[in-house]
């Protein structure tokens, strides 16, 4: 189908490169992708000649390209009664329970994701279901099950998969492949979700994680480390860490070695500033404590971070649908990284960024002739104030139009 979108400013994260908003703009978008963006008049004159159009008015509204979120998990399970809820489900109901969460996402405005662990491998039904068009959903890169050692981050459920020394780790990294990982993740430090650990307990070893990074990239995969202390994440680093999840502990050093290798952090502010999320899952004392305490630091760190020009990319950990504080967690979290960074370079960390590390950038991450039309309205200027991104009603994946108006 041929359609054209008028009446719009088209922003995207290439104003980091000079390339500044377009104002009363027209975007032609051809089947799935976009065959010419540009004033609109002359845009609406190249499509017209084309052959007949749906033309669409997008009533002044400020247009970017659909946001990514790069720690994602559909099939989430904290401890405390609502994780309690997600593991009982059978293999049926969890891969409905995540379809639905994969369409809640796309609905606000999320139309690419980044799973870095998912329950039993249905994030690789999941992503064929979209993929076929059988069910509505955001473009997934998925890391099918993280890698633990036995007793580690996460091991309680589906999710993880136990490993143990080198061999252990390269079997483990292969079987993930086989399944159809497009990524690795691994847990090589502790977290605010286990209860036998601290974020501090290093978990892997040095050859153990060398086994890990060395087979992934020998097959093409990129891997990412759930890592809280700086030693783990500077040995990790050192080792070609292509990316690090949360990054609770950083020094400067370590940042600056994070910045040197192009390592990027996905430092997911919301999960120690969730506290609300954490009530209606009612997730037990503990591990709020352990969330509400690490805070600080984390904050800290995230600053060092930026401070050395690491690359900072947007995760929630939280369900990127989840209502939270007025809005999504996606865009809580967006909101999160623009008080440090400003609203253009948050825009950069939830778009062209994320599409970077994933390698798709041939494909998405800006609004430009030749990319996929995964795109998203609002009435208010991101580049003002990121929580323009709170008024996010219509979004289009692909070409079609899969939200238009407030209801969900
Ligand atoms: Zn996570």
């Amino acid at each position: 189908m041929n359609q054209l979108l008028g009446n719009c400013t088209v922003v995207d994260a290439r104003v980091l490169d000079g390339v500044p908003p377009q104002k009363d703009a027209g975007i032609w978008v051809t089947g799935e992708r976009i065959a010419a963006v540009g004033p609109y008049a002359k845009v609406a004159q190249q499509a017209r000649r084309a052959g007949p159009i749906a033309e669409r008015d997008l009533g002044g509204a400020f247009v970017t390209p659909g946001l990514a979120n790069m720690h994602t998990h559909f099939s989430l399970s904290l401890p405390g009664k609502g994780g309690d809820r997600v593991k009982e489900l059978g293999p049926h109901d969890l891969a409905l329970y995540m379809a639905d969460g994969a369409r809640r996402t796309l609905d606000c405005g999320v139309t690419t994701v980044r799973n870095v662990a998912e329950k039993d491998h249905a994030d690789f039904a999941l992503r064929r279901a979209i993929t076929a068009g059988r069910v509505p959903g955001p473009r997934m890169f998925t890391a099918g099950r993280a890698l633990v050692c036995t007793g580690g981050h996460g091991h309680e459920s589906g999710d993880t998969l136990e490993c143990d020394g080198p061999i252990g780790f390269r079997q483990g990294v292969r079987s993930q492949i086989k399944a159809g990982a497009d990524l690795i993740k691994v847990m090589i430090s502790g977290g605010i979700a286990g209860e036998h650990e601290g974020i501090s307990t290093p978990q892997l070893f040095a050859d153990e994680m060398a086994a890990v990074i060395e087979t992934a990239h020998a097959w093409g995969r990129k891997v990412t480390a759930h890592a809280g202390p700086a030693e783990v994440i500077g040995a990790a680093v050192a080792l070609g860490l292509d990316c690090v999840e949360h990054g609770y502990q950083l020094t400067p050093s370590v940042a600056r070695a994070m910045a040197a290798n192009g390592t990027a952090l996905v430092p997911t502010l919301l999960v120690t500033r969730c506290k609300e999320f954490f009530d209606e899952l009612g997730v037990p004392e503990w591990m709020q404590c352990r969330s509400l305490d690490a805070g600080p630091r984390h904050l800290e760190s995230f600053a060092m971070a930026v401070e050395a020009g690491v690359e900072i990319l947007l995760g929630s950990d939280m369900p990127p649908f989840w209502s939270f504080e007025g809005t999504n967690a996606t865009v809580r979290e967006l909101e999160n990284l623009a008080e440090s960074l400003g609203p253009a370079r948050a825009l950069h960390a939830a778009t062209r960024g994320p599409i970077r590390w994933l390698g798709a950038e041939r494909d998405l991450g800006t609004v430009e002739e030749g990319k996929y039309a995964d795109l998203i309205a609002m009435p208010g200027d991101p580049l003002e104030d990121a929580s323009a991104f709170r008024g996010v009603r219509w979004v289009m994946k692909g070409g079609a139009i899969v939200r238009d108006g407030d209801d969900k």
